[in-house]
């Protein structure tokens, strides 16, 4: 069965297949991450052709089939992420979470609440200067979805929620110095970066632009949320790899300070 519906969508990821045909994976508001064919046209003014720019984001007329791939009809109000489609830095971010939030979620499984974050995620990448914040707190959102959520509320032994924290595998959570006795193999992690993580999981995004975060600390929370990928979630995305090594050839293109 197949059946026209408007829906409100972020492109996700673009393939091309044979000479002008694409498949277009795009995360839906309401029926969740699904995969498009659209049909190629020689004709350049199609309005869909835009639509379906990696990082665009719209209304999209589909026609929705109940197995296999479905197909886009129309698009409308088409705005699309320039500043992320245009920046290499920014691209890579933004690739990377959308990498995360399709590892996260099962296709044609709607959950408005994802789509919302990645899409507030993605406008606020666009706009703001530091998108890197943005990512770790999308990391630090979607260990929900991996059901891999650490307690970050307090510490996992009292209970106490105020003052320096580390992490702890062993306890799944955080350890207060009272008791970073129970877990002598805890991060040890700069407890400036446990503070950020903690903010991270709670805040909510408009708040985000009266964050400040040293540089050091910036490397000290991607360490920790390297750390609890690695153990917890174990994905390796190529988009990771490029963003890791981005960092390099950032500290090689500055100059060193005079
Ligand atoms: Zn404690």
């Amino acid at each position: 069965m197949a059946h026209l519906e408007e829906v409100e969508g972020i492109v996700i990821s673009v393939r091309k297949h044979r000479e002008r045909d694409f498949l277009v994976k795009i995360f839906t508001d309401r029926y969740g991450k699904m995969m498009f064919f659209v049909r190629g046209t020689k004709n350049p003014n199609n309005k869909l052709k835009r639509a379906i720019q990696l990082f665009s984001h719209g209304t999209y007329i589909a026609d929705i089939r109940d197995q296999g791939l479905s197909f886009l009809r129309d698009a409308k109000d088409i705005a699309p992420y320039s500043q992320v489609q245009l920046d290499i830095f920014k691209n890579a971010y933004a690739t990377y979470a959308c990498g995360l939030a399709d590892a996260a979620l099962v296709d044609r499984v709607p959950d408005f609440n994802l789509f919302t974050q990645l899409k507030e995620g993605l406008n606020l990448m666009d706009e703001l200067e530091e998108p890197e914040v943005i990512l770790n707190i999308l990391e630090i959102r979607f260990l929900r979805y991996f059901g891999v959520m650490p307690e970050l509320r307090g510490c996992v032994i009292c209970g106490k929620t105020e003052g320096a924290f580390d992490y702890s595998s062993k306890f799944h959570g955080l350890l207060c110095p009272e008791h970073y006795f129970e877990d002598e193999r805890r991060y040890h992690a700069n407890p400036k970066a446990i503070h950020f993580i903690r903010l991270f999981s709670v805040i909510s995004f408009d708040k985000i632009g009266t964050i400040s975060i040293s540089e050091q600390t910036k490397k000290d929370i991607r360490y920790v949320i390297d750390m609890l990928y690695e153990e917890l979630v174990g994905l390796k995305l190529k988009s990771k790899r490029f963003i890791d090594h981005m960092h390099e050839w950032d500290g090689v293109l500055k100059r060193p300070e005079e």
